[in-house]
């Protein structure tokens, strides 16, 4: 019977997979009209096989979605895409373009499904690198999606491993996998293809095992070493400095004001003036640093939000501030998935 599980989870899989069926009665009259005209018709096209072989081909067409037809018809993604916010509701999944078929994922949302959606959309197969910015249900729930059916090379997250149920998740999956995790750290560079990024933030914090710092006692005005361990997960996350195709983008993952403050003092804060694109910081709450984002002053403003959210995001002062800095602003609540393509001078965004 296992392989009847397999096989009825690769199909739930496919983009078209599943229907959205009204419920009630209206539902259930329009699922018998559907049933009856379906074997009305069947009954014809049983007389002509080249009818029933071009259905059965347009039924494979619009269940399995293969992403060069869904380009044509769909204009998504757009060509030369650099990068991808998915819509995945209330949460982050983002998507940098490193080669054919090759894309390095930035947080799995909440949900496997929506960002499992994203990626084939995209006809990403294989991710040579995974980071999870931070181990919020809304950044890491999502990742028996990202992992499903791709080639993942290595999952990086913070050090900060908080919340300790969801950082065991995070564990297991990658253990199940054989999937090595590492740790990110501010001043680790990296490179693939064209793709190249710079990680900002957290700095290397102290090993784990080692005593509470500044240490009990210290007099005030001694300048601690390594700074203090963060408040909480948001302020640990994991924040990079991309650059693709002449372009530099900004990710700040979940980052508070606190660690904003931190990072506009580190020694990364001169390479993160005027960035092309900004990943605005914990889905665009009202929480936000001015100085940070005058620094980065991005010409566009990304902000991963779900619709009707209860945390009433995006703060309409958190966009206000981004705008009057001069940047475009969109949201994945209104305006669904977004991309990022073109290079240099020119940066074009499209909506899926
Ligand atoms: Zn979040």
């Amino acid at each position: 019977a296992g392989w009847i599980a397999r096989i009825a989870r690769a199909g739930a899989a496919l983009p078209g997979g599943g229907v959205d069926w009204p419920g009630s009665w209206a539902g259930a009259a329009l699922l018998l009209a559907a049933t009856l005209a379906v074997v009305l018709v069947g009954r014809r096209l049983l007389g002509h096989p080249w009818w029933c072989a071009a259905c059965g081909l347009l039924l494979a067409l619009v269940v399995v979605q293969p992403p060069p037809l869904t380009r044509a018809v769909t204009g998504w993604p757009p060509p030369g895409w650099r990068l991808v916010m998915c819509d995945v509701g209330q949460g982050d999944a983002l998507v940098l373009a490193a080669g054919e078929g090759t894309g390095v994922v930035v947080d799995a949302g909440p949900d496997p499904q929506l960002v499992d959606h994203c990626l084939r959309s995209l006809g990403i197969s294989r991710i040579p690198l995974v980071v999870l910015t931070h181990f919020h249900a809304d950044h890491v729930a999502g990742l028996p999606g990202v992992l499903r059916g791709r080639a993942v090379g290595a999952i990086e997250t913070t050090g900060f491993e908080e919340p300790a149920d969801q950082a065991a998740f995070v564990r297991r999956l990658a253990a199940a996998r054989r999937i090595p995790v590492t740790r990110a750290a501010a001043g680790e560079q990296r490179r693939t293809g064209e793709l190249s990024w710079q990680v900002v933030w957290p700095p290397p914090g102290p090993p784990p095992d080692s005593p509470p710092w500044p240490p009990p006692g210290t007099p005030p005005g001694v300048f601690p070493v390594h700074p203090p361990a963060p408040e909480g997960p948001n302020d640990a996350s994991v924040a990079m400095l991309v650059r693709t195709a002449g372009l530099r983008l900004l990710l700040l993952g979940d980052m508070e004001p606190p660690a904003q403050r931190a990072l506009a003092r580190s020694p990364a804060a001169e390479a993160l003036e005027g960035v092309d694109v900004l990943k605005v910081a914990h889905h665009g709450s009202a929480y936000q640093d001015p100085g940070l984002i005058r620094r980065a002053a991005p010409r566009l403003a990304l902000i991963s939000c779900g619709e009707g959210n209860s945390y009433g995001h995006p703060a309409p002062g958190t966009v206000a501030a981004l705008r009057a800095g001069g940047a475009a602003v969109l949201r994945t609540d209104r305006d669904g998935a977004l991309a990022v393509a073109g290079g240099g001078a020119e940066l074009r965004v499209a909506r899926d």
